[in-house]
């Protein structure tokens, strides 16, 4: 693929204290764009100045929200290479994402060499910091003047990049969470596998209503039964239950397949640490924390790489997981991912993809 590269002429200046970076909120100096159109395909690939984009106020995206996303991070090693984490993986989800829409498919080189590009053109903006990263966000939609939703003639490919501090500089603290009882965020047949803008709209009102009550994120459960447990808001969740880590099956479609999360399984079998994907019930996991069996739980995703669970509630029930704090198997996860994303441990699973 050809990328047409037009550099701004007025850089910002690049944050240089690391510790006031946040999550999101601050962008590079370029983006990456492409259009697809339904008799030409993917076209003019380019990287120009980052800024606003022209949207007409009756696009398909505002009213129908045929969009979806990515997100995966570059790092910059002690060495001061730049390096990405499974962006393949990125590419193949993307991918499986936009089946599920109808929407157009990017080949999986096209989509890792726009994210190298855009990430090489802005690599000052990387930052140095071991936990600070350079976040990537890609997306599409669907970008049609049309209020009947017919057959969409035309999507636009995006990626921002966004330099982001650490997720723990105040430490590795466990969260709180309170499983959903009344919302469902997915259904089979659905798309919960999907990571789509509109999974993310029809979580927020039980994500708000859970930050009322002193509660971080919220747990879903399944939406048909309301009986197993399905992930966290943006991340996939996983339970140390009598030794062995235990995390919900993937496999009727409605629980983000995170990228993280199988590299947890890989990084586990490899270890040889038991581990088991299967349906985890409210109840045996319930049954488990007021027996003093669940030993530690733990989100898992790109943002927070591992989030401990410190407090876990259910309708009236409220507990403690190890004391509230975080667990040796969630550290040696922890420890094992991040060493490899920072190159501070040898990339032995060979997850690693330099920028160039
Ligand atoms: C992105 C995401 C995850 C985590 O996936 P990773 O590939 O590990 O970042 C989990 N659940 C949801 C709903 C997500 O959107």
């Amino acid at each position: 693929m050809e990328i047409k590269v037009t550099k701004t002429a007025n850089p910002k200046p690049i944050p240089q204290d690391e510790s006031t970076l946040g999550f999101g909120l601050k962008f590079t100096d370029h983006m990456f764009l492409m259009d697809w159109y339904d008799d030409k395909g993917w076209t003019d690939a380019r990287i120009v100045p980052y800024g606003p984009i022209e949207i007409d106020p009756a696009s398909t995206v505002l009213h129908y929200a045929l969009e979806i996303f990515e997100g995966l991070k570059a790092y910059r090693t002690a060495e001061g290479k730049i390096q990405l984490f499974r962006p393949y993986e990125n590419a193949k989800r993307f991918n499986r994402s936009a089946a599920r829409f109808s929407m157009p498919e990017i080949p999986e080189e096209d989509f890792v060499q726009a994210v190298k590009a855009l990430v090489d053109v802005d690599s000052e903006w990387v930052p140095k910091g071991f936990g600070t990263s350079l976040y990537i966000r890609p997306f599409m939609f669907a970008d049609m003047i049309d209020l009947a939703l017919h057959y969409v003639k035309h999507y636009r490919f995006i990626i921002i990049v966004s330099p982001s501090g650490s997720y723990y500089s105040e430490g590795l603290n466990p969260v709180k969470i309170m499983i959903e009882d009344e919302d469902v965020r997915a259904v089979r047949g659905g798309t919960g596998f999907t990571k789509c803008g509109g999974n993310y709209a029809a979580s927020q009102r039980a994500g708000d209503r859970a930050m009322a009550k002193g509660y971080s994120q919220v747990l879903w459960l399944d939406g048909v039964e309301r009986k197993y447990i399905e992930e966290v808001g943006a991340m996939n969740i996983m339970f140390k239950i009598d030794g062995v880590v235990v995390t919900p099956s993937t496999a009727e479609g409605s629980i983000l397949q995170g990228i993280t999360r199988k590299s947890i399984l890989e990084l586990l079998r490899h270890k040889g640490i038991p581990c088991e994907e299967r349906k985890v019930s409210v109840d045996e996991l319930m049954d488990a924390a007021r027996t003093g069996r669940l030993e530690e739980a733990f989100g898992c995703g790109t943002a927070a790489v591992i989030s401990p669970v410190g407090v876990l509630a259910y309708k009236d029930e409220v507990y403690d997981i190890n004391g509230g704090k975080i667990g040796e198997t969630s550290q040696m996860l922890y420890d094992t991912l991040t060493g490899i994303q920072w190159g501070k441990l040898e990339d032995e699973m060979g997850w690693v993809v330099p920028v160039k």
